[in-house]
């Protein structure tokens, strides 16, 4: 950070960045014990058939609830977290949230369909991400049928390919399944098309937040749904938030959707509403353009 020698020599920060840099020391310290103090928590947003409006599942997000500063969105801790021991604690406490909230959803006799997990490459490539969702799927009496393992080209950049590989097909051959997120921005070439393990192609949500405006994003759109049903993996597309873009992602093919057209990603409670509700009117959902925020109760 910038610091400035002043005449009588004592050191001067500028303001805004000093502020700027006790506020990431101050994430960074308390990153380290934020999963020991249960501070992680998790938000459900629903993944839908684009084509009979049915709730296929939901996708499970981390957030902080920060002592002081309130709610934290990923964007703003993740890339705090270098150390691979944070992300496997916040990995745990999000896997064990999700696969308890899944259990009582069941037994409360509501159809929760399938949980999406995000696992950075780290998860993925080691044994951990496997060995903690074992570890909750037995303890909640849960399938791995139930899960899905979300994740970003990224993976890709690893060296250790072979590795992820590996670890993919050890998800698929449990039972879960494996959805390539927030493809066309990342590093997946089409040898990784062709060879990667996967089920499930997302499209970026920046494809579909162009759609209307910039016709070149409708052409890739088209040619990615083409490729995937070629391929025969399910395509998803994520931030739906008009329903031009709903429509029109159902008349080009698109399996499936999500964003804030459907539903923001919401709390356990409100997650437990949405599917009561969903049950009650026979599965049928009015669109409407969401404006409120997303909010923790
Ligand atoms: P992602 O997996 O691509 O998740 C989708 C992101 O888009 C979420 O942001 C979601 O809130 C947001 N979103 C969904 N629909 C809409 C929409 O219609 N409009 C707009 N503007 N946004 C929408 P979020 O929750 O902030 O998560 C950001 C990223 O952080 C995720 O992107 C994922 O890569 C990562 N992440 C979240 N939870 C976890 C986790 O438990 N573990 C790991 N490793 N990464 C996570
Ligand atoms: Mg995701
Ligand atoms: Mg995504
Ligand atoms: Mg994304």
């Amino acid at each position: 950070y910038t610091a400035k020698k002043q005449r009588n020599s004592a050191v001067v920060f500028d303001e805004p960045s000093l502020a700027l840099h006790l506020e990431q020391d101050k994430l960074t310290a308390g990153l380290a014990i934020a999963a020991d103090r249960d501070e992680f928590i998790v938000h459900y947003q629903p993944k839908i058939d684009l084509r009979t409006q049915q709730h296929l599942g939901f996708e499970a997000l981390v957030r902080w609830r920060h002592p002081e500063l309130g709610l934290l969105m990923p964007g703003r801790f993740l890339p705090l977290m270098n150390d691979s021991r944070q992300f496997l604690d916040m990995t745990r406490a999000v896997v064990q949230i999700a696969a308890r909230d899944l259990r009582i959803w069941k037994d409360a006799g509501l159809s929760p369909g399938s949980m999406a997990i995000n696992l950075s490459e780290t998860s993925l490539a080691g044994p951990s991400g496997y060995e903690l969702l074992g570890e909750a799927i037995e303890e909640n009496n849960l399938d791995w049928r139930d899960f899905v393992i979300e994740v970003t080209e990224d993976v890709f950049l690893n060296r250790q390919a072979e590795q992820i590989h590996a670890s993919a097909t050890r998800f698929r051959e449990a039972g879960a399944r494996i959805s390539l997120d927030d493809f066309g921005t990342g590093f997946a070439s089409l040898v990784h098309l062709r060879d990667f393990p996967f089920d499930e192609l997302k499209i970026d949500r920046s494809f579909v937040l162009n759609l209307g405006i910039d016709t070149r994003c409708e052409q890739i759109i088209r040619a990615v749904i083409d490729l995937s049903r070629n391929l025969g993996k399910r395509c998803v597309a994520e931030g739906i938030e008009t329903d031009e873009q709903r429509r029109f992602l159902l008349s080009i093919g698109c399996d499936a959707g999500q964003g804030y057209l459907i539903s923001k990603p919401q709390p356990a409670t409100q997650a437990r509403a949405y599917l009561t509700g969903r049950a009650c009117n026979g599965g049928r959902l009015h669109f409407s353009q969401a404006e409120n925020e997303e909010t923790a109760p």
